[in-house]
């Protein structure tokens, strides 16, 4: 596909829905204000036309009929880029989990919602993302700032406090942009240990316990790291 959106106005969405009374509605709405929706109706689907069309910014249910649910797309697409992903919940229940998941989504709403309020809230995160991010689009995403000194850039892998950069060993990066991508949520060191170290890791919890010291110790009073007693960590 040789594609060129040129301007955010036509920028990309997908919308990933297996309700297509829902996904019509939605894609009605954002070709009145100028985007280009494509829709996907499975999780497989979702994976193909993201891959193909590159968009934007991502709609994604998460109660999706076949192989991958909503939750398993949003990590797949996770590991590989950074593109903005809003969360379309069904009930109470699934915002729990979406919150109690390192899933790396911007936002969430929850059905039924309007249509203009979802629309409000892809053009806040678009104008986010365009403010601060390059033209080079997805793969090279917006820098994070914490507070008013610290900033992650996860394209360059640098952080800086107050304007001057910060050496961090690989793990203490990983673990601060993952952090930093799930600001306000009290990650337990489970899931801090499987989002930065990878499912697979087997190893001490205190692991982490350790890459938080170090990231406090070099970030200073700026990081606003807190410990939740019980549960993890948590960044403000
Ligand atoms: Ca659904």
């Amino acid at each position: 596909m040789s594609e060129d959106v040129g301007v955010s106005e036509e920028a990309v969405i997908v919308i990933v829905e297996d309700d297509p009374n829902i996904a019509d509605l939605v894609e009605l709405y954002l070709r009145r204000d100028g985007y280009r929706p494509y829709q996907a109706s499975t999780g497989e689907q979702a994976l193909e036309i993201v891959a193909l069309r590159r968009p934007k910014l991502i709609l994604l249910d998460i109660g999706l009929p076949g192989e991958l649910d909503g939750l398993d797309v949003c990590r797949s697409i996770r590991a590989e880029s950074d593109v903005p992903i809003i969360l379309l919940t069904a009930r109470d229940d699934e915002v729990d989990r979406v919150l109690g998941l390192e899933l790396g989504a911007d936002d969430y709403v929850t059905k039924p919602f309007s249509p203009r309020e979802l629309v409000a809230r892809v053009k806040a995160i678009l104008r986010r993302a365009d403010a601060s991010a390059t033209r080079a689009g997805n793969q090279r995403p917006a820098p994070i700032e914490l507070g008013a000194e610290i900033i992650v850039d996860s394209a360059r892998r640098e952080v800086t406090v107050g304007g001057a950069a910060v050496a961090l060993a690989a793990r203490e990066f990983d673990l601060l942009l993952h952090l930093s991508r799930n600001r306000g949520l009290a990650l337990s060191r489970r899931q801090l240990l499987d989002g930065v170290w990878g499912d697979g890791w087997i190893g001490d919890d205190r692991t982490v316990d350790v890459h938080v010291r170090q990231l406090r110790k070099k970030l200073g009073d700026g990081l606003v790291l807190e410990t939740v007693w019980g549960v993890g960590y948590r960044l403000d």
